[in-house]
Parts: C-alpha cells; sequence; structure tokens
C-alpha cells in the first residue's frame, strides 16, 4: 500500500485544528491530528516543508520504520512541534493499517482490555456555589468523575474558569494577560473540595487541576490539605522540566498525582515513573508522538504501577479523541480519560462513530479509527490566530506559569 500524496487541512470551527490526510494506491486514506494550541502553524509547516516529501512513495504498512526514520532522521530530536508531527502521520498510518485489515484499531493494538471508556468531565464555576452546581450538574449528566475548578476571590480570570459554561482558553489574536495568586489559591481550593465532597457524596470521583503555578512546597501543602476529600488526582501540581520536583510533594502527601499533558516524549516521564513520584501518566497521542510511541510510554508505567489518564481537552481534535479511544479500550494499564465535548461546528466538521454513555466513552466498530473530516465544511471555517493566554503574579507584574 503505496503513499501516493498527503496533505494539510488547517480549520477553525470554533477553535483551530490541524489534520494530516494520507492517501495511497489502494483507495484508501488515513486521517492524523497534528494540533498544537496556539501554535498550529509551525506544526503544520512542519508536516508540509519537511515531511510530506518524505512520505511519498513509502509503503504505509511500515509504520515503526516511519516513526524512526521521522524521528531520527530529522537529527533534531523531540520537541512538541516534532512529535506531533510524527504523531499525525503514525495516527493516520494506524487508521490506514486498520482500515486495509477491515478492524476497528483497538484490534490491531491486541483487541479489548475492557468494555468501555472511564471519563471525566469539567465542572467550572464562578464560585464555590456555583461549582458545586456544575459537579451535580455533570453527576446528572451521567459523569461518574468529575474535575472541579473554581473562580478564587480577589483573582479576575482563573484557569478552567469560562463564562456561560463554555471555556475556551486560547481567545486572543495576541495572548490576554492574567493575574495570579497562589496565596489566594491556596487559601481558597481546599474550602472548594469541602463543599463539593459535602454535596456530591463519597462515591464520585473528583479530580482537580493545578495547572502548574504551585512551587513544589506549595504543592505539598495543597496536596495535604485535600487528603480528606479523596481526590482521584491532583494534576500538574508543580511544573514538571524538573521531575524531582515531584519526589518532595510525594514525601507530604497521598493525594494521588497526575502529569504530562505538556510532555512529548518517553523521556519526560521516564524519571516520574521509574521513581514513581506519580500515579497517572497524561501524555496524549497527538503530542506524543502517535500510537506506537504513547504504547511505549504505558509499556513502561505498566512495570511501575502508574495507569494512564490522556489530556483530553478541545484542544485536540476529534481525530485524537477516537484514536485515544481505541488506545484507552486497549491499553492495560488504562486509569481515565479526560473528555471535553467539542462545539457542534467541530463534531460536524469530523464526522466520528464514537459516543458517550452514562459516564463511559465508547469507541465505534468502523475499520480504523472511526473519524473522518468533511473537507468541504472545513473549508468554511479558514484559520485564525489564537493565543493562549500569559500569567503574571498579582502583587508586582512578575511573569508566571499559565
Ligand atoms: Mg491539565
Amino acid at each position: 500500500m503505496k503513499i501516493t500524496a498527503a496533505r494539510v487541512i488547517v480549520c477553525c470551527p470554533g477553535r483551530n485544528f490541524v489534520t494530516l490526510k494520507i492517501e495511497t494506491d489502494q483507495g484508501l486514506t488515513g486521517l492524523g491530528d497534528a494540533t498544537l494550541n496556539g501554535r498550529e502553524l509551525a506544526v503544520a509547516s512542519y508536516l508540509n516543508d519537511h515531511v510530506i516529501p518524505c512520505l511519498i512513495g513509502r509503503d504505509a504498512h511500515q509504520i515503526e520504520d516511519i516513526w524512526q526514520y521521522l524521528y531520527k532522521g530529522a537529527y533534531w530530536r523531540r520537541g512538541p512541534v516534532t512529535m506531533s508531527a510524527i504523531a499525525a502521520v503514525d495516527t493516520a498510518l494506524w487508521d490506514l493499517k486498520a482500515k486495509a485489515a477491515g478492524l476497528p484499531l483497538y484490534q490491531l493494538l491486541g483487541g479489548r482490555s475492557r468494555s468501555r471508556v472511564l471519563v471525566y468531565g469539567h465542572a467550572n464555576g464562578r464560585d464555590i456555589e456555583h461549582t458545586v452546581d456544575e459537579v451535580l450538574r455533570h453527576r446528572e449528566m451521567g459523569f461518574l468523575a468529575i474535575r472541579a475548578q473554581s473562580g478564587v476571590p480577589g483573582l479576575d480570570k482563573v484557569y478552567g474558569v469560562g463564562h456561560g459554561g463554555f471555556y475556551e482558553p486560547a481567545d486572543g489574536s495576541l495572548p490576554s494577560e492574567h493575574d495570579w495568586s497562589s496565596e489566594k489559591y491556596l487559601r481558597h481550593t481546599p474550602a472548594l473540595f469541602a463543599a463539593v465532597r459535602e454535596a456530591v457524596g463519597p462515591e464520585v470521583h473528583l479530580l482537580h487541576d493545578a495547572h502548574h503555578r504551585l512551587t513544589p512546597i506549595e504543592a505539598a501543602r495543597l496536596g495535604k490539605a485535600l487528603e480528606p476529600f479523596h481526590l482521584f488526582w491532583l494534576e500538574d501540581a508543580t511544573p514538571a522540566e524538573n521531575p524531582q520536583a515531584f519526589a518532595l510533594i510525594r514525601q507530604h502527601t497521598t493525594t494521588p498525582l497526575a502529569v504530562g499533558e505538556v510532555f512529548n516524549s518517553l523521556w519526560d516521564c521516564k524519571a516520574l515513573i521509574e521513581q514513581q513520584w506519580i500515579d497517572y501518566i497524561r501524555t496524549t497521542v497527538v503530542h506524543a508522538g502517535g500510537i506506537s510511541h504513547l504504547r511505549r510510554i504505558a509499556d513502561l508505567a505498566a512495570l511501575y504501577q502508574v495507569r494512564t489518564g490522556c489530556h483530553g481537552a478541545t484542544d485536540l481534535s476529534p481525530v485524537c479523541m477516537g484514536a485515544a479511544l481505541h488506545f484507552d479500550t486497549w491499553v492495560p494499564n488504562f486509569g481515565i480519560q479526560e473528555y471535553m465535548p467539542h462545539t457542534e461546528a467541530t463534531l460536524e466538521v469530523f464526522p466520528h462513530d464514537y459516543r458517550f454513555e452514562q459516564g463511559f466513552m465508547h469507541c465505534g466498530e468502523t475499520p480504523g479509527h472511526g473519524v473522518d473530516i468533511d473537507e468541504a465544511l472545513a473549508a468554511r471555517y479558514p484559520y485564525q490566530r489564537a493565543y493562549l493566554p500569559v500569567n503574571r503574579l498579582q502583587h508586582d507584574g512578575t511573569l508566571w506559569s499559565w
């Protein structure tokens, strides 16, 4: 099955998505997601200018060799742009191989390890009362696991908290500026979870994302303060460029820790997993080199009882969600999958066969990963430059992690 053509489709049905479509001499096509939120066109150029010329004429069945060719052949290894581009090729090739076999993708990975995929939804509120209402609303929708984020008194804008239920942080043609106070956040958050746990009872899994804003000792203090409320996980407690920061948090708290949505290779995960400093690894199909590389990360994690918890916000396209659900259906050390529904316009551009039902997602049985693109419709939503915000400390304007 020879690759005859490949093209990059950039569209903005509510937010930007970059999609790679590979065509073959058998008439089959494969799709991969290449979306890197806020830096979309860098990956589009990497694919168009540097990767696609190398793909033409290759055997689409040689997924591993093509992966190694793009990774080692670039000489400059890793990084989010390179690994998102490789991920798009890898996902499209797995899609093609599964279509050629006439099988849903999870069958090629080794078949089903579970009947359905546990997902968590996002409950975001202006204040504690509003967040409690949102958690209860998500439980009514069937969610068994819910991430709770709340506005903080004295802060204008807070990560995860939008307007009218809709949240899309990449909102400006230049980065918008938010202010931040770890002290105000740390005073507020234990009270939030006391109220949420009280309202929702012991059964619902609760999650929280600190979004890389705390120092290790602040994160340790938060983890300790949240212990009575039995979180499923505390996410991105501190930046993980220095993995050892998690050793300090671990020393002080039994609150389970998750990190990795910004990671792009096994090498970002290795120490965290081998030292058992985390409980869940959040790398995704699109940002971590595709299914081939994510599988290697999951296999290493399994040796240390670290489970998967793939990033699944709307900054990944339905193509990535489809591929991730096949991966989740197979991966033996599955933990949970993030699920944030896309806009109606996005779901129309990307016809798909996965579905949400009573707190779980189900991948479809269509050959491949089950997600397509309506290119004529996509063309009606041209690219719009958008940036993620930046954060500054409230008291003196120092640039902080957003
Ligand atoms: Mg996160």
